[in-house]
């Protein structure tokens, strides 16, 4: 402000109403440094700042103009003190104005404040197609570019019925107030650019895991699974079977260990080739699948030998499975070069009830080298047959 402005405005008002407007000034640009800009959407905080503008100063109405995305100036809230800062009377009025278009678009065009001291004799103010009624114009404005990051953002606009009515005064607190409302809004969109920003590298993140924890889940279930025949693998019996015996020994439940070695496979390979041979292992995989309960163990072991732990099982019934799936073994058949080709398997089997799983020190060693003491008592007894272990079996 120059000096001789002050001393003119000294002389207009005394001392009493300077100091006044100085406490006016300062309380609502100290409000406005108040806003947090985390509150709300965008629309609430430009609405925020004006209201502590209109309640800190005796301005009669202020409001703000957007620059929407076709770069028109669009009103987006007004406050009007009259109203106890109700918005209700300036919302009515949608208004819109063109870059360079009225005293708003001015501001906007020229990235100056415009001072209108008397609206209906001042020609910038005159220039625009206001269509509202004579009683809505005001007798002074103030229209002031706001910027956020050297864009910008909107016009913010005081004004008053009367005419001359601002003073240097509203002017300075103007060009601070639009540099604290640029600021405020430049944080504001900041934070929601950022906050998007997380939100969609969460996002991003959330996908990467689940894709992650889907290709692990994958992993495992393949190093678990036999790649010929899709069954489960030794790996996974052995995953399995600790469980399993866990559980006999602490409910005393009763289990069957199967182990099957297909008769003569050597032959199968000679006589019609590796590859016919792959198609007869994964038949008998998918035979023996369906004669099994979803509960009990069924994993190819190696080469042409499966195993199976039927759980909860007592030896008859243990004995009637083997059976089942030896015929439905020795049922199967296949058409080589117009030759039907038929395979049969041994089984060995070792029972235990839960009481002795629970007594003795049994391990699964234990389990497999009798089961294996009695597959091999069944070839010797002539092959395609179930044999269960019996104490006096030879050792292997
Ligand atoms: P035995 O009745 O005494 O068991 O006679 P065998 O011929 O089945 O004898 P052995 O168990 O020693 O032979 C198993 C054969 O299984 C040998 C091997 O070439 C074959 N084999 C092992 N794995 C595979 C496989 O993945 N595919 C094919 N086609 N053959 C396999
Ligand atoms: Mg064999
Ligand atoms: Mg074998």
């Amino acid at each position: 402000m120059q000096k001789d402005e002050i001393e003119g405005n000294i002389s207009q008002f005394n001392f009493q109403d300077i100091l006044v407007e100085l406490l006016n000034s300062l309380s609502a640009v100290r409000a406005l440094s108040e806003l947090n800009p985390q509150a709300g959407d965008e629309k609430e905080l430009i609405s925020k700042a004006l209201s502590v503008l209109i309640q800190n100063q005796d301005m009669e109405r202020c409001s703000f103009f957007i620059l929407d995305e076709d770069q028109n100036l669009v009103n987006l809230t007004g406050l009007s003190s009259s109203e106890h800062f109700g918005t209700e009377r300036i919302k009515q009025i949608s208004l819109r104005f063109k870059i360079g278009q009225g005293i708003i678009g001015l501001a906007a065009a020229t990235g100056q404040l415009q001072h209108c001291r008397n609206c209906k004799e001042d020609s910038r103010f005159l220039n625009h197609n206001l269509q509202q009624s004579v009683d809505f114009l005001p007798g002074s404005i103030i229209s002031v570019p706001v910027r956020a990051a050297d864009e910008l953002i909107g016009v913010l606009n005081i004004s008053h019925p009367d005419v001359n009515y601002f003073s240097e005064w509203h002017v300075r607190l103007l060009h601070i107030y639009k540099n604290m409302m640029g600021e405020l809004i430049t944080n504001y969109r900041l934070l929601k650019h950022m906050e998007e920003q997380i939100i969609a590298r969460t996002k991003n993140l959330e996908t990467a895991l689940e894709d992650i924890k889907q290709l692990k889940e994958h992993h495992e279930s393949m190093s678990m699974r036999d790649e010929l025949t899709g069954s489960y693998n030794r790996r996974y019996f052995y995953s399995q079977i600790e469980g399993a015996l866990a559980r006999a020994k602490r409910y005393t439940q009763p289990l069957c260990l199967l182990v099957l070695d297909l008769d003569n496979f050597k032959v199968i390979n000679d006589s019609y080739g590796h590859g016919f041979g792959d198609i007869v292992l994964k038949d008998i995989a998918g035979s023996v699948k369906e004669e099994i309960r979803e509960s009990d163990i069924f994993a190819r072991f190696g080469g042409e030998e499966f195993v199976i732990v039927f759980t909860d099982i007592e030896s008859a019934k243990g004995k009637l499975f083997a059976e089942r799936i030896r015929l439905r073994i020795a049922s199967l058949e296949w058409k080589v070069r117009e030759q039907a080709v038929k395979i049969t398997a041994s089984i060995g089997v070792y029972c235990l009830k839960g009481e002795a799983l629970e007594q003795s020190g049994f391990n699964i060693d234990t389990l497999l080298n009798y089961a294996d003491q009695a597959l091999y008592a069944a070839k010797a007894a002539g092959r395609n047959k179930v044999v269960f272990y019996a104490p006096e079996m030879p050792r292997q």
